[in-house]
């Protein structure tokens, strides 16, 4: 185990896990907010019921907010894997960013030192499959686009946390087929609907085709769903773990 460098700020907004044993899903976030401080204050405010475990700042500080064994209110109405209720299995991380409504900009690297170095310590120590590790975004494509097209996940997969399959150049004569596009983005985790489909395409495109996100079904994202459909059916096998098969419910609960 990895000592972590944390400063603590208690969050008041967590609640008990149904299961506390079972925290076996990692949850990336931007702030989203002007300032680092304003989102620790928004962070810890009971009215405002929403926390975090960790946020991250862009010099590389490492806040801990809601200890591990708590379900912390990060994940809103969410489903990955036919499952809801996301805040009762995974932790959260809050990376300082003003993201898309205040100046969306890279992530610098003293920040992403630190959430590689805290990521991989999560994963570690609650052996948290590749394929459960996840952006707001993938989760919730129809409400958010954190932590965005400039979060770097390959990164994060060398080190070992989560998933991002070698990119190859499209086959000449590969023809796209929209009949596919449900099951391919179901068979990562997506949770999609005819009326999700969209939202969650461009999820996908934010995560594993970061260069364009504009929801079409183009030749290169065809090829990029194949491959990072192929890389987590392997984590799920590497790992013994089949899909969440709860069907999936709107979760209201903070
Ligand atoms: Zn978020």
């Amino acid at each position: 185990m990895i000592e972590l460098e944390a400063r603590d700020r208690p969050s008041p907004n967590h609640s008990c896990r149904a299961e506390p044993a079972r925290i076996d899903m990692l949850v990336l976030h931007y702030t989203g907010m002007a300032t680092a401080e304003a989102a620790l204050q928004r962070l810890c405010d009971p009215s405002a019921r929403v926390s975090a475990h960790y946020l991250v700042e862009e010099n590389g500080t490492i806040w801990r907010l809601v200890p591990e064994s708590r379900r912390a209110f990060h994940a809103g109405v969410s489903c990955w894997e036919g499952e809801s209720d996301l805040n009762a299995v995974s932790l959260g991380i809050e990376i300082v960013n003003p993201g898309h409504e205040w100046g969306y900009r890279p992530f610098l690297e003293a920040q992403m030192e630190a959430v590689e170095r805290l990521c991989r310590d999560l994963v570690t120590r609650h052996s948290i499959p590749p394929h459960r590790v996840v952006g707001h975004s993938d989760i919730a494509p129809e409400r958010k686009c954190d932590p965005g097209e400039l979060f770097d996940w390959a990164r994060l997969a060398r080190a070992g946390v989560g998933i991002w399959p070698p990119a190859n150049p499209p086959a000449s004569g590969l023809v796209v087929d929209p009949a596919r596009l449900p099951d391919d983005l179901a068979s990562i985790g997506y949770c999609v609907s005819a009326w999700s489909q969209m939202a969650a395409l461009v999820a996908f495109q934010r995560r594993f085709r970061q260069g364009c996100c504009d929801g079409r079904l183009d030749v290169e994202t065809v090829v990029r769903l194949s491959e990072v459909r192929a890389a987590f059916t392997r984590s799920r096998a590497t790992t013994g773990d089949a899909p969440h098969t709860s069907k999936f419910k709107a979760s209201s609960s903070p």
